[in-house]
């Protein structure tokens, strides 16, 4: 399909967004007025810039409070689009975008409409140009496809068609599956935006909080199929209006629309591909565009190792760390300066080894996690699916005989290593690896898999990361959560896999102040704030890893009293959480108890977890409570 994006959806100048854009892959641009009102220089110069990226201008917008009118303002505003049309010839933008009328003046008389639309139809026909009605969800009186849809067929002029936007539909909960009635030629434009479930103003909502498709909470894949199904061939379009976007570096955003296209593409692909007989579709005409088509996500089955990038004094202090978390020191590489330590299935790999990709994350984030290895049924697949949903892919130098762990990029800089299930438990580090493993347990704490990794992102990386979840990883966000820090809220998404053997917790501080938003500040971001590790017996557990040495936040007596009121817990296990310091969380499929470890250099820690039943969340209503005593070190 053509892809586009609306220059609104970018933060920067004019001249900044379209070379965003355009490096990004986009074919045009839907130019939003304001941003050509600011810019300076002609409509020829524009026209000039865009075609040296090689952009179109597809679209030109907003041409409001138009349609309805009394005769005096109609006449008027027929001035107003001959001056907008002498614009559009001269930077070459074939449609303008006409939104349904919001004024108080407007009269509720579709057939006035009609006549009014027809007669903008006729002047832009002369010009050869083309004009779009889109129903605006707070249009005083047409906010509905359908609405609008009537209008256009009842004004009857081949110049003039409809736009859809799927904010307006699915912010109003309209069923989009009129769409497909609709002939496909008479559908001028498709601007696609996805958004958070919220209870709001729909214009505040609309303005501020739209996101690209797969950020949000919107069927926005369902939307399209419709769209797809009327015989659509025109622009796919992103027109996001977001408070983070407008200030977001602008190449970031680029590639994440570009993603969002990709994605819902792919999305739409498969689920019209798949769809049951029994599903009620109309009879479709064979598709008439091609949609994206990249290599399936992969299946992933749990994190087998996480990296930590340390040099040779920090490298000494984690191998205290994590031995005093039970962890034995089982081998060192064969030609580089790294550890690996393991108990259970996790495998901790420490790296100091100089002029290396974690050498760097190193200096420019102290010790911290540079790398997660995935397990993956085919990691050149999934390699091929993470650079065709716009992934660098990342080449470490392989020593010999050692082997290949194909990489990519994961946004904030850390690689995702995709780690082949069929070298089974130990295969990749047996290749990789002496291993000197005494066979002494001695210190084994019981800790068997990595439960979650939690990561501290910055506010503009949440979206980000969770499509990039979705897209690359094929992974699916959970519900969004906001806890409170002492000091500032939190908001929390954890992203799963189907079978909940991957799981990562997206951690956003709304705040400066609080301690997520100071890892950040060291970090810049992205970083790895705390790692779960699960056991079968957390009171057994904790109670190996203090005698090992590890410290565990305390938690508070008060915490314990209420607890007891909230949940009806048998006295006895009370009490054991009260002396173990172990937090509780129960859902109606199971209960979650868990334990905080103290932090590592002012920011890591660990968490130790129990899953009983089937139990789905992070225990994030305890997170204040860990929060709280953190802050009262
Ligand atoms: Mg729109
Ligand atoms: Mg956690």
């Amino acid at each position: 399909m053509h892809r586009s994006i609306a220059t609104v959806s970018l933060s920067g100048t004019l001249r900044q967004k379209l070379e965003a854009v355009a490096a990004a892959g986009f074919d045009g641009i839907e130019l939003f007025e304001a941003d050509f009102i600011n810019f300076k220089g002609t409509a020829a110069e524009l026209r000039r810039i865009t075609g040296d990226l090689g952009l179109s201008i597809d679209l030109y917008q907003p041409f409001r409070d138009f349609e309805g009118m009394p005769e005096p303002q109609f006449r008027r505003s027929l001035d107003r689009a001959e001056r907008k049309f002498d614009l559009m010839e001269a930077m070459g933008a074939p449609l303008v975008l006409c939104c349904s009328n919001t004024s108080p003046l407007a009269v509720n008389d579709p057939a006035l409409a009609a006549a009014q639309l027809h007669e903008l139809a006729e002047r832009a026909a002369r010009r050869n140009l083309r004009v779009g009605f889109e129903a605006l969800a707070w249009g005083r009186h047409t906010s509905l496809y359908g609405q609008a849809w009537n209008i256009v067929k009842q004004a009857g002029h081949a110049h003039l068609g409809l736009i859809l936007d799927s904010f307006h539909t699915l912010s109003l909960k309209d069923d989009p599956a009129g769409i497909a009635g609709i002939p496909g030629d008479k559908i001028f434009f498709l601007q696609m935006a996805d958004a958070p479930l919220l209870a709001m103003d729909v214009l505040q909502w609309a303005r501020h909080h739209r996101s690209f498709p797969g950020q949000g909470d919107f069927d926005v894949v369902g939307f399209f199929e419709q769209v797809l199904r009327a015989g659509y061939t025109g622009p796919l379009s992103l027109e996001i209006f977001n408070d983070i976007f407008r200030e977001t570096p602008n190449r970031r955003t680029a590639v994440d629309a570009m993603r969002s296209l990709l994605y819902l593409e792919s999305e739409a692909r498969e689920r019209m591909a798949t769809a049951k007989p029994s599903h009620p579709v109309q009879p479709l005409q064979p598709l008439r565009v091609e949609l994206f088509n990249p290599p399936p996500a992969p299946a992933l089955s749990g994190l087998s190792f996480i990296e930590f990038a340390a040099d040779e004094a920090s490298a000494a202090t984690l191998a205290t760390l994590v031995e005093q978390l039970g962890f034995r020191r089982i081998g060192k590489h064969r030609s580089k300066a790294v550890t690996l330590y393991r108990q259970g299935d996790i495998n901790l790999i420490v790296n100091a080894q100089p002029d290396s990709f974690a050498r760097q994350r190193f200096e420019a984030h102290g010790t911290s996690v540079c790398a997660l290895g995935v397990r993956c049924d085919d990691p050149l697949a999934a390699v091929g699916r993470a650079t065709a949903m716009r992934s660098q892919r990342h080449d470490s130098p392989v020593g010999p005989n050692e082997l290949r762990v194909p990489a990519i990029v994961a946004p904030g800089g850390n690689l995702i290593h995709f780690v082949p299930e069929a070298l089974g438990a130990n295969g990749l580090y047996e290749a990789d690896f002496v291993l000197d493993d005494h066979g002494a347990e001695a210190g084994d704490a019981g800790l068997q898999r990595i439960d979650h990794v939690a990561l501290g992102l910055a506010l503009d990386q949440l979206d980000t990361w969770v499509l990039f979840t979705r897209a690359v990883l094929g992974l699916e966000p959970g519900e969004s959560l906001e806890l409170a820090d002492p000091f500032g809220l939190i908001r929390s998404r954890g992203v799963a896999n189907a079978e909940r053997s991957l799981r990562l917790v997206l951690n956003v501080s709304l705040s400066q102040r609080t301690r997520t938003a100071r890892t950040l500040s060291v970090t810049g971001g992205g970083a790895v704030h705390h790692i779960a590790l699960s056991c079968t017996d957390i009171f057994d557990t904790a109670a190996r890893l203090r005698a090992n040495g590890t410290r565990f936040v305390p938690i508070s007596d008060n915490y314990y009293d209420d607890l007891a009121t909230r949940i009806d817990l048998a006295p006895e296990l009370l009490a054991r959480m009260r002396e173990a310091g172990v937090l509780f969380d129960r859902s109606p499929a199971g209960d979650y108890l868990h334990i905080y470890t103290e932090s590592f250099e002012g920011g890591l820690f660990f968490e130790v977890a129990q899953r009983v039943g089937n139990y789905d969340a992070y225990g994030a209503l305890n997170a204040p409570a860990r929060m709280a005593s953190q802050a009262q070190d």
